[in-house]
């Protein structure tokens, strides 16, 4: 049964990117789906001095592929409020507050808060110190706040920043967003894991050999050169989106689906992590930068040459590395992550390689091995699994051939799921935590980034460049052949195929 959910929005960046690509969208499906119906407001706020009757104009307008009837638009539309607000600025919450009242009375909506901070992380702090100290948590609702990345750039400043927070909200009323974690296909991870025997009997060190994770992104850092030179492919996919894939894929079975045990089983995973020594990180982890490429439409800039990258820069847009796991079910098996900007082909997928039977009884030579057996999860674009196997060549003889199971979610499935935005507010209004990060796994998983960003910083050797439009410097292939494997990728074919 649709519940509705009585709440105030108040967005914080309500002009920003993110609130109209993402937010105005996701909050119209639920509004759709029936989870947002009369007793909601949203509160749009940004420096800007826009109206009321302008904001709507500017949602309705980011929900054109959306709309069934403008009617009904027009009728979402209304519940949007724009308040001109300059977070620094202690007057503006006192005006704030009074529309925040006001809608609450006129909505019903008993006093539940839902702040999102879609804005630059630096204003955290100030935002939720002036929430409280100018009256705007509620005493008789919820008041839950939502967070984007990215969380600090250190151990450190994450620190700091968690301070500041939870001398307002608890950690229960904090949800620090991880868009990856709305995904479909990851949400599936513990789902494949946990339904099915055969899988989860064999999800540990007997069976398997390496688990690989690739995140690869087709565009270079495109106008965004500003922000990714001070990041770094490290920073912007490993700390957060691919951490939190490992610790999903590697945590133990949790006593329920519930969002504690889970996260608990998660912060588990992620605290046993190696942490390397600053002299080891360059035998586990590669760094490079794109060079020159080119495409049917031409040629491809190197990264030095983008819009606001320094010329000497130093930041890597491709990491690839070896995470080690230390407990009883992994011992022995590395856990390969690699992820860049302009390579070969844009997608997220987890190959889950087997060991090898003993003996190849399909050879004259039986140390011959055969192709192992891949689970692979496709993640984006491409939603789906296959599994590969070995089978008999039709025919005379005993010839081997590999086979993949493969199933795929149809185009229909996929554009009738919920956006990964969607699902995560959806979550917060039922303070579902399940799907964002707890400060323990981001205090881990900084834990863990600023041995190797540190190893980094100290070495002034020329970064290795791999061409645009490749899978990754030769560095990449180095770590896995080192330890007698390769990375297995599949490209997402558009048909059936996967
Ligand atoms: P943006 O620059 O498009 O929007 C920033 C918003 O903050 C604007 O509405 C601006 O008016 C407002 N703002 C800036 N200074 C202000 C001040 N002093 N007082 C009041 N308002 C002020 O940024 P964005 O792309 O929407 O990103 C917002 C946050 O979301 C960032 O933390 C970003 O890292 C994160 N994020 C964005 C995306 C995305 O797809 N855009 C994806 C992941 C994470």
């Amino acid at each position: 049964m649709t519940t509705e959910q009585n709440v105030l929005f108040t967005i914080f960046g309500g002009t920003g990117d993110l609130a109209k690509r993402k937010l105005y969208p996701s909050l119209y499906r639920l509004y759709k789906k029936g989870f947002l119906k009369e007793h909601f407001a949203v509160i749009g706020t940004a420096r800007r001095e826009w109206t009321n009757d302008y904001y709507r104009e500017i949602v309705k307008e980011t929900l054109t592929d959306l709309i069934i009837s403008e009617e009904d638009a027009t009728e979402f539309a209304n519940h949007f409020y724009y308040q001109s607000h300059n977070v620094n600025d202690a007057e503006h919450y006192v005006n704030l507050k009074v529309l925040a009242e006001k809608l609450d009375d006129h909505y019903q909506i008993n006093g539940n808060r839902l702040f999102y901070l879609a804005m630059s992380p630096n204003f955290f702090g100030t935002i939720t110190q002036q929430l409280d100290q100018q009256g705007l948590v509620t005493d008789n609702g919820f008041n839950r706040l939502i967070i984007e990345k990215p969380f600090g750039h250190d151990y450190e400043s994450a620190a700091i920043l968690n301070e500041q927070l939870r001398e307002v909200f608890d950690e229960s009323q904090i949800f620090r967003i991880d868009h990856y974690l709305g995904k479909e296909m990851v949400q599936n991870i513990s789902t494949v894991r946990f339904a099915n025997t055969m899988i989860e009997s064999m999800w540990n060190n007997r069976y398997i050999d390496n688990i690989q994770i690739t995140l690869s992104e087709s565009l270079g850092v495109e106008e965004r050169g500003g922000y990714y030179d001070k990041s770094g492919a490290l920073r912007d996919m490993v700390q957060n989106h691919i951490l939190q894939i490992v610790s999903l894929l590697a945590m133990e079975p949790p006593a329920r689906l519930k969002d504690k045990d889970i996260r608990n089983e998660k912060i588990k995973a992620l605290r046993a992590v190696r942490l390397y020594k600053p002299e080891e990180v360059k035998d586990y982890f590669v760094r490079a930068q794109y060079g020159i490429g080119s495409t049917e439409s031409g040629l491809l800039n190197n990264y030095r040459n983008e819009m606001n990258v320094a010329e000497d820069s130093q930041t890597e847009t491709f990491v690839a590395g070896k995470v080690l796991i230390d407990t009883f079910r992994w011992k022995g098996v590395p856990f390969y992550i690699r992820t860049g900007k302009r390579m070969g082909e844009k997608g997220t997928q987890i190959n889950v390689v087997f060991k090898n039977v003993p003996l190849n009884l399909f050879s004259e030579d039986v140390e011959e091995e055969l192709p192992p057996n891949v689970l692979s999860i496709f993640i984006q674009p491409t939603e789906g699994f296959s599994l590969q196997l070995n089978t008999k060549k039709a025919g005379i003889g005993l010839e081997t051939d590999t086979f993949n199971l493969k199933h795929k979610h149809s185009a229909e499935t996929v554009a009738n799921s919920p956006e990964a935005y969607e699902k995560l507010i959806f979550d917060c209004l039922n303070g579902d935590a399940t799907n964002f990060t707890h400060w323990d796994e981001v205090a881990s998983s900084w834990k863990f980034v600023d041995v190797i960003r540190q190893a980094w910083d100290q070495d002034q050797s020329e970064l290795p460049s791999y061409q645009s439009g490749s899978m990754g410097p030769a560095e990449s292939d180095d770590l896995l052949a080192k330890d007698g494997f390769n990375w297995h990728w599949n490209p997402a074919l558009p048909n059936d195929e996967i």
